[in-house]
């Protein structure tokens, strides 16, 4: 029997996309926090996953596949988190590998946009902060922190990177349908991420209708009233009511870590309706 007091955050950002902690740092902050599972959901990438379970065995946190992938609903731009896939299935690891590449390409349009706008950044520079993981505007908002273009990180996206600045470029993202069929194909199940970030009411009720399996309930953009209201709808339609702390690391909002949490049921609850689309796709 698992220990129930610990609980599960269940959305964890690592160096592997924009969280400034690697899986074994992060799994020393679960570990001392006393969290009983976890899911490490990098933007479109889930090579942190092997290192961040095994570390986990030997601490005795249990880790659970997880990816934010980034959505395309109507024209908006919507985060989408998957869990318990099959992380060798080949459509999915193809389409991951999609994402990677056309954000580097992003990256360097960037990159080339700021450079007309008077900003000579190096995309090596660039690369170099992501590293091993996928690249965002998180880490070219940091060279441009390093290199004295702007004060603050959040400078960087009020000025330059935000949506509709002058140095915005559109991601790839993959549609809303495709994204559940790769992730049922793959033997997971899909959960709207921070339904409060991006989404207004009806906007959710046509994700709901489109098929996902649940929704983020906790999260630390939430307010009281948005948490309660997202958890009638999982019981009025049905659906997971999942939650975690978005958390990337000391720097942007460390102390989210071990307040935003679910109970340890949550994850019974997605293996059971990962396993029951098994059942359906087999
Ligand atoms: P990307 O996936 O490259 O578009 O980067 C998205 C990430 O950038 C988000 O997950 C946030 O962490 C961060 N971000 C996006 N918009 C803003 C903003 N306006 N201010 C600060 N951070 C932002
Ligand atoms: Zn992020
Ligand atoms: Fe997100
Ligand atoms: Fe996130």
């Amino acid at each position: 029997m698992k220990p129930i007091s610990g609980g599960a955050d269940l959305h964890l950002h690592t160096t592997y996309s924009d969280g400034y902690c690697s899986p074994h740092e992060l799994l020393e902050r679960v570990a001392k926090i006393g969290l009983t599972a976890i899911a490490v959901t990098d933007h479109d990438e889930i090579s942190a996953i092997p290192e961040a379970t095994d570390l986990g065995r030997v601490k005795g946190i249990e880790v659970i596949p997880g990816v934010e992938l980034s959505v395309n609903y109507q024209g908006q731009d919507t985060h989408l988190l998957a869990y318990c896939f099959d992380c060798e299935n080949a459509e999915f690891l193809k389409h991951l590998s999609l994402f990677k590449n056309q954000r580097i390409s992003r990256a360097k349009e960037i990159v080339d946009k700021l450079e007309m706008l008077g900003m000579p950044i190096s995309f090596a520079c660039v690369l170099k902060k992501a590293g091993e993981g996928t690249v965002g505007r998180p880490h070219i908002a940091n060279v441009l922190l390093e290199d004295g273009f702007v004060y603050s990180f959040q400078e960087a996206f009020d000025k330059y990177l935000g949506n509709g600045k002058p140095a915005h470029v559109d991601k790839y993202k993959i549609d809303l349908t495709s994204a559940i069929k790769m992730v049922r194909a793959a033997g997971g199940v899909c959960v709207v991420a921070h339904p409060a970030i991006q989404l207004n009411h009806e906007e959710l009720l046509q994700l709901i209708e489109c098929g996902v399996d649940g929704i983020e309930v906790v999260h630390p953009r939430h307010t009281p009233e948005e948490t309660e209201c997202y958890k009638n709808l999982t019981r009025q339609h049905n659906l997971l009511a999942t939650g975690g702390s978005d958390f990337h690391g000391i720097p942007r909002g460390g102390e989210v870590l071990g307040k935003f949490k679910v109970p340890y049921h949550v994850v019974e609850d997605i293996k059971a309706r990962a396993g029951f689309w098994k059942t359906k796709t087999l």
